[in-house]
């Protein structure tokens, strides 16, 4: 578990690589993609704080396994998910679109539809410090997301998405896969430099047993062989080498 005091979001780790990240103030808190609902429990509780919202990127049970535990605690808790998804992701009660805009913890709340890993599917972005995104399962650290329900095309116009958002954003991705995903992008360009140096970095973290993420998307740019795809075809084949890879 970890506490990033610069935007107070605290990451806490489940099953075998999820992340739920709980965004917080002194009060309240917002938890994003509940996968299990006791750490969720038992941190805010500890830490005195109400559950404003639930975020939910995906109808995955990895992200919305603990939501029905945490209504039973906080039975006004708002569970906000995609409208497309009403019965897949049976909780919600604020039903949202693309491009909608929420307040929650005092900051304005974008909703940003980000299809491929499933038919659909959302992210949350706000300005804080530095703008922040949870974007769930469809990019992760030096990866994407496995295009399970969407196409090609829908996923590789979901990064184009990302990649217009400000280079100083940090992205708060749902799984560490980290590692796995720079071994991957190193075979393919083994004198990439940024990398190797990434891989170094990493592997430092996991030895402390720190999070690798959340990340940086220039930083990503650098990194990130689906960020770098420059048309379709090559983005087609770099995500169907690394479904065979792993
Ligand atoms: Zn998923």
């Amino acid at each position: 578990m970890e506490f990033n005091k610069e935007q107070n979001i605290f990451g806490i780790r489940v099953l075998s690589d999820n992340v739920i990240w709980i965004w917080r103030n002194n009060k309240s808190a917002v938890v994003v993609d509940p996968a299990l609902a006791k750490p969720v429990i038992k941190y805010l509780k500890s830490n005195n704080l109400d559950l404003d919202a639930i975020l939910q990127t995906h109808h995955h049970s990895d992200h919305i396994g603990g939501t029905k535990e945490l209504i039973k605690e906080w039975p006004n808790v708002k569970v906000i998910a995609s409208k497309k998804e009403k019965d897949r992701i049976p909780f919600q009660n604020l039903s949202v679109s693309n491009g909608d805009k929420l307040r929650l913890l005092n900051k304005e709340v974008e909703v940003i539809e980000v299809i491929g890993h499933t038919r659909t599917h959302i992210a949350f972005y706000f300005m804080d410090k530095v703008p922040v995104l949870f974007i769930g399962d469809t990019l992760f650290s030096a990866g994407c997301g496995r295009i399970f329900e969407g196409t090609y095309k829908q996923m590789y116009d979901s990064l184009k998405k990302i990649k217009l958002l400000p280079q100083n954003t940090l992205i708060y991705c749902a799984h560490e896969y980290t590692k796995s995903n720079l071994l991957w992008a190193l075979n393919h360009e083994p004198e990439n430099q940024n990398i190797k140096n990434k891989l170094i970095e990493v592997e430092k973290k996991i030895a402390l047993k720190e999070l690798t993420i959340p990340f940086l998307l220039e930083e990503e740019m650098k990194i990130n062989l689906f960020l770098r795809a420059d048309n379709l075809k090559i983005f087609s084949y770099l995500r169907a080498n690394k479904d065979a890879w792993v």
